[in-house]
């Protein structure tokens, strides 16, 4: 059962083969085999899963039958879920329970999903790696001494694994594509405002957008229709109205144009992964699309840019957690300052530090319009770039990552190292454009996945062309050994 995709668990309930109830107890006991090998999950949801559950099957007994009603997922652990711990994988918020749900989780469970638990992910989604989890790394199913990806690594480690179906992830540098190349799986973040941000906890609210991580093109299709659509609750989420993305699935390849840029293929991407990048161009060439050179000539600025404007805005949304409203608090503060100085260095880890103080200096007097200024204007170059490069193709195609998996520790040292690794998902953000990630072979036995971008709201452009691919490749039906 643990191998369906979410389209099969769809047909099988609806055709009566299983129920939900069945469902959920089998990957349940799946979980609690086999997760104490991959620490994928911060908390486990049983009872509500349940529940949710025999709900679902009832109302599939009265006649109803959505694509999402009884379908197991998970969370990624900053969506807030009322009345049950919503830590965001740091010290900071370990006691706090949401005292409501985030937009998307009340939409899905509104769709009939049946929740398993929240996720684990690196501290305030500030990582590449899963690494920075006040609750210990998440493990890579592919290799267990490499990380999964961050910062949705707990949602791409449990999907990998097939603990899971699918899950909730966010994005504002590459946490959700990221973790979808280096664990095999398919994953997108929609265009920014496409998907509520209300409830989900911020780091840079300038890029974050919450999205679906999967196994294939058509099951992310799924999920996100049941995130996607306007919500008045955040005020920067977009009134469009919402296409059917299943629907979108089948559409030609024939005469699409897929530019190539030439500023990817420079050095720091691994010779390994250009070669299979070439290869998945030309298995949509065969496809009948149209390959173009195209030029991005403001992507390098664009780390440095990120790296100001994100540690900037956290600095900023992070300064909530003062000891006094929300979580941890320090024992015995002597005063005001001892309390906010106290219950911030104990409660915050070390990257997460780091990314504050960042900011905080960036955006300080004398300071502001050398850094974040400045980096306000690269972004706007970089937009007009993209801006520039879409008169000319449909589809942007690239390496999502430049390096396969890393070993747990190995940039630790070194916290540059894994900035360098968002090299080609930070634009997406930067520019609010949507970008998914589907995977293109293997490396030493490490997954490899290829980025698409598509202009505003062209999800479904993104999801037609991942799914004609994954309907002439294999590669995502790959399992990890052991899972
Ligand atoms: N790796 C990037 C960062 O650390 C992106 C993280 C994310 O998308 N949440 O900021």
């Amino acid at each position: 059962m643990h191998h369906m995709t979410l389209a099969e668990i769809a047909r099988g309930l609806a055709d009566k083969k299983f129920s939900s109830v069945e469902l959920t107890t089998t990957l349940l006991a799946r979980i609690a085999q086999l997760d104490p090998q991959l620490n994928s999950f911060i908390s486990l949801t049983q009872d509500l899963a349940l529940s949710q559950a025999k709900a679902a099957d009832a109302r599939r007994a009265n006649g109803e039958n959505g694509a999402l009603l009884g379908a197991p997922i998970a969370h990624k652990d900053l969506f807030c879920t009322q009345g049950i711990r919503t830590s965001c994988g740091s010290k900071m918020l370990d006691n706090f329970k949401a005292p409501y749900d985030a937009t998307v989780v009340a939409k899905l469970a509104a769709a009939g999903t049946v929740t398993l638990g929240k996720t684990n992910m690196d501290e305030f989604a500030m990582g590449s790696g899963n690494e920075s989890s006040f609750y210990g790394p998440a493990k890579n199913p592919w290799n267990l001494e490499c990380v999964p990806g961050g910062s949705s690594g707990g949602s791409a480690a449990a999907v990998a694994a097939r603990l899971l179906p699918a899950a909730t992830g966010t994005d504002t540098g590459g946490s959700i594509r990221q973790p979808a190349a280096l664990t095999n799986l398919t994953g997108l973040k929609p265009t920014y405002g496409r998907v509520s941000r209300w409830g989900m906890i911020a780091y840079a609210s300038s890029l974050d957008q919450g999205g679906p991580l999967a196994r294939t093109a058509e099951d992310c299709a799924i999920l996100l229709q049941g995130m996607a659509g306007f919500d008045p609750n955040d005020s920067t989420s977009i009134d469009e109205p919402v296409p059917d993305y299943s629907a979108s699935l089948n559409g030609s390849l024939q005469g699409l144009r897929i530019g190539v840029p030439k500023e990817y293929f420079s050095a720091g991407l691994d010779p390994r992964i250009a070669e299979l990048i070439h290869t998945s161009v030309k298995e949509l060439e065969k496809l009948g699309a149209v390959i173009k050179e195209i030029s991005l000539p403001n992507m390098q600025h664009a780390i440095p840019a990120y790296y100001v404007i994100a540690p900037a805005e956290a600095s900023s949304n992070l300064s909530r957690f003062d000891g006094v409203r929300f979580g941890y608090r320090c024992e015995n503060p002597t005063k005001l300052e001892d309390l906010y100085k106290r219950s911030r260095g104990e409660g915050f880890g070390t990257e997460v530090q780091r990314r504050i103080m960042v900011g905080a200096y960036a955006l300080s007097a004398g300071y502001y319009d050398a850094y974040y200024l400045k980096a306000q204007k690269i972004r706007r170059l970089i937009k007009n770039d993209f801006m520039s490069a879409f008169n000319e193709v449909d589809i942007i195609l690239g390496p999502t990552t430049p390096n396969p998996a890393w070993k747990i520790g190995a940039k630790s040292s070194d916290p540059v190292a894994a900035y360098l690794e968002d090299v080609y998902t930070i634009t997406a953000n930067l520019a609010g454009l949507p970008g998914l990630s589907m995977p293109a072979g293997f490396v030493d036995g490490l997954p490899v996945g290829v980025q698409l971008l598509a202009p505003y709201f062209q999800e479904g452009r993104l999801l037609n062309v991942a799914h004609q691919y994954q309907l002439n490749t294999d590669w995502h039906t790959r399992t990890p050994t052991g899972f």
